[in-house]
């Protein structure tokens, strides 16, 4: 017997990446910034680290509000902040969607979408992008509640462009969530959209670009009322004292995030190149990171296990569409050339040496 409620007992819950213990991985596996954070950051922190720790922290986060306001050029009445934006896209359904509802996502993506869909036994539509990573017709379900979008998408590391998620967001019933994450690597975003639509939510993080998945900050970009409500259903004190004073510093020194996106853009090219030399197929990448398709005859899945016994950690997905293709986290220029020496060695045309790549 169960004590669970069905659903729960059913689902199966998000996996996330491997976090090894040990630290002798060259980690290209759950997009982390290879770079350290703002100096200011550290600083700010020890600065924090006092007795004002026995008190709760600011429930709204405030000055991080101000900050984000002020560096995205918008109003702190729009923003809400969250325990990195997994907190958020929680907060998120559980306020816009119940037992029963309609919740859309494309497939294949952030998988989290699914997992907080079934925590709320709502019905779930999967829709498959195209080969090419647009968006199909059917996209567009009736009466949806929530329609999440992660947009550039992971894994594909494509993107949608903001013209046409503005018109999905006339067409859609309930709130579309675009979810940032890598938006500070790509081209564009769709921010400005959330002053002609009352129904787009913009997630970001500080996990990415800002280095600071460690932190666990996030936050909602949206037209007020929609803000207001979600107030209500976060908990209470979501973002500790040292996060709001280390989001603060972070934000303030845009320069070391805008330096370390740059290096990374570079390497994205360099690995992007050098992986299509290889033989691969290279997804358009507006990310950190790259989805690569393996050539014919070779196993994503045992180049995956190969690198990860040359202690090298890149993402693979044992799923429909994505089991013959490898997520690559762009890492500095050094992880990435030991990455494609050793690839180089694994995808060789001396298949006697290197047949542990290779299909059975
Ligand atoms: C990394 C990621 C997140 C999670 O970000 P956190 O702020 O660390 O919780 C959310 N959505 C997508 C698409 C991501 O890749």
């Amino acid at each position: 017997m169960s004590y669970f409620r069905d659903n729960i007992e059913k689902m199966s819950g998000y996996i996330p990446g491997e976090q090894p213990k040990d630290g002798i991985y060259i980690k290209l596996n759950t997009n982390e910034n290879p770079y350290p954070p703002s100096p200011e950051v550290f600083r700010a922190i020890k600065e924090a680290v006092n007795e004002t720790l026995r008190l709760y922290p600011d429930p709204i986060a405030t000055a991080a509000r101000i900050k984000i306001a002020q560096v995205l050029g918008t109003r702190p009445e729009y923003v809400i902040a969250g325990n990195g934006s997994d907190d958020l896209l929680s907060i998120i359904i559980r306020s816009f969607a119940g037992t029963g509802d309609t919740v859309v996502f494309p497939y294949p993506s952030y998988m989290l979408y699914k997992t907080l869909a079934e925590l709320q036994d709502a019905s779930e539509y999967a829709v498959d992008f195209t080969e090419e990573y647009s968006l199909p017709g059917d996209f567009i379900v009736k009466g949806a509640k929530v329609t999440f979008l992660a947009n550039p998408n992971s894994p594909s590391g494509t993107m949608i462009s903001p013209g046409e998620i503005s018109k999905i967001a006339s067409q859609v019933d309930g709130v579309l969530v675009i979810d940032e994450a890598y938006a500070d690597f790509a081209d564009d975003n769709c921010l400005s959209l959330v002053e002609q639509h009352d129904n787009i939510l913009i997630l970001r993080t500080l996990s990415k670009s800002y280095s600071l998945a460690g932190i666990r900050f996030g936050f909602c970009i949206a037209q007020e009322s929609i803000i207001q409500g979600m107030m209500k259903v976060k908990d209470s004190y979501n973002v500790d004292r040292l996060s709001i004073t280390a989001v603060v510093a972070a934000l303030d020194d845009q320069k070391t995030m805008r330096a370390n996106v740059e290096k990374i853009k570079e390497t994205r090219q360099y690995l992007a190149q050098s992986l299509q030399e290889l033989g691969f197929y290279v997804y358009p990448s507006q990310t950190n990171f790259i989805l690569a398709k393996c050539m014919r005859g070779v196993s994503a899945h045992h180049v995956y296990q190969a690198l990860k016994s040359r202690k090298i950690l890149v993402r693979y997905f044992n799923i429909r569409r994505l089991d013959d293709c490898l997520r690559i986290t762009i890492g500095t220029r050094e992880e990435v050339e030991i990455l494609l020496r050793n690839l180089k060695e694994l995808i060789s045309n001396n298949h006697a040496k290197s047949k542990v790549a290779y299909c059975p």
